[in-house]
């Protein structure tokens, strides 16, 4: 026997009630009880994205809510910046260019973190951009960005703010309202700690000004059509409804423990991972200035195979993390911590990690990861 320990940043851990809840009996989504629950579901998210805007559900994965913004927002030829330091800002510079918008492309090397002055300085050269488009948090490196500084800048002109925060949500603060973020996602899989296939959006009222004006086509994806459902507290089409039921028993989760809470628990989970691969001589790839809570990326040091790690890791211990994504495949390794985790789910990585390394050739003391790790997590 064998146990599995996902840690991954997406797909990640689901709490058993919230899987129980998702074993009942399904119920028809034209009826007063689903309504009763999306209401909660409604309020449940305001809460957790800080906000009173809007929020659209749709069942797709994150990307459903990427494409989303891109279709309901701008015409053919709008310009528009964006902003790329890992895969999924070059996810958003596809979309662009894939529905034909004028993209200002600000592409950073993976280890950096977008640097908001440059935003500014683009938007006072092209006063005529309708949107800005960030990564909060990025998930291939584990970088963090200043959205609440770029909400800042972008507030002040007629372009509207896109922030991907779908490993953002949950893990680090988003105070969508208070720092002028116009769209913010999530999706499921993340720190909502359900299944993959639901994405959420939220939309502000200088947004909602601008999509009135976009001719892009769309039909599933369109908010004007979701917008009127949500009038009646319906969805256009049939929802996910299983997923949207184990949502609302996560956000209820989440709202027990308390925003503040969970954002606390996170940094602490992010501190004693780092704290245990930098204690047994490793590097982390974010830099210090911009780290998120939702993933720590780690080098993989000279002379070990860096594809072996996740591998071994997976298939002696049962341990699943994620390796580098596109030039950083085999170059780094990343533990995934957002969601449903608690302090022994970093020791028994920190442990599998350990063990691995030291199958692979790699030098070090053997414990310190998880000293330097009970050290934070016991503070
Ligand atoms: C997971 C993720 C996405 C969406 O990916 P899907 O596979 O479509 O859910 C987008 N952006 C970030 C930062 C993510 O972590």
């Amino acid at each position: 026997m064998r146990k599995s320990y996902l840690m991954t940043p997406g797909p990640t851990p689901v709490p058993p009630q919230v899987l129980l809840s998702q074993a009942k009996p399904i119920i028809h989504h034209r009826t007063p009880e689903y309504t009763k629950i999306f209401v909660e579901v409604l309020e449940g998210l305001q809460y957790i994205f800080e906000t009173k805007n809007d929020i659209i559900l749709f069942s797709s994965s994150g990307t459903g809510a990427m494409e989303s913004s891109v279709v309901n927002l701008f015409s053919a030829g709008d310009k528009v910046i964006v902003t790329s330091n890992g895969k999924f800002g070059d996810r958003f510079v596809q979309l662009g260019e894939t529905y034909g918008l004028e993209v200002i492309k600000h592409e950073y090397k993976w280890h950096q973190v977008v640097k908001p002055d440059d935003i500014k300085k683009s938007l006072d050269e092209n006063p005529d951009v309708k949107g800005v488009f960030v990564t909060q948090s990025e998930t291939s490196t584990g970088v963090l960005n200043d959205v609440k500084a770029i909400g800042e800048i972008v507030k002040a002109t007629n372009a509207v703010l896109v922030v991907d925060s779908i490993t953002g949500i949950g893990a680090v603060e988003t105070k969508t309202d208070e720092w002028n973020l116009d769209i913010v996602m999530t999706g499921s899989q993340k720190g909502l700690m359900l299944p993959p296939g639901l994405a959420a959006v939220s939309v502000s009222e200088k947004a909602w000004k601008l999509a009135e004006k976009s001719t892009l086509p769309k039909f599933y994806f369109s908010w004007a059509k979701a917008k009127k459902a949500l009038e009646k507290k319906q969805n256009p089409f049939t929802p996910a409804v299983s997923l949207i039921v184990g949502l609302r028993e996560s956000l209820k989760m989440m709202r027990e423990e308390g925003l503040e809470n969970i954002i606390k628990r996170h940094a602490q989970l992010a501190d004693a991972v780092r704290a245990g691969v930098t204690a047994i001589g490793l590097e982390l790839f974010a830099p210090s200035e911009g780290r998120g809570n939702a993933v720590t990326a780690v080098k993989v040091p000279e002379g070990v195979d860096g594809k072996a790690i996740p591998r071994i890791m997976s298939s002696k211990y049962g341990v699943t993390i994620a390796g580098g994504q596109e030039h950083l495949a085999g170059k780094i390794f990343r533990l995934g911590h957002l969601g449903y985790y608690d302090k022994f789910d970093i020791t028994t990585a920190l442990s599998a990690l350990e063990m691995t390394l030291q199958e692979l050739g790699y030098q070090f003391e053997k414990g310190v990861s998880l000293k330097a790790a009970e050290k934070v997590l016991s503070s």
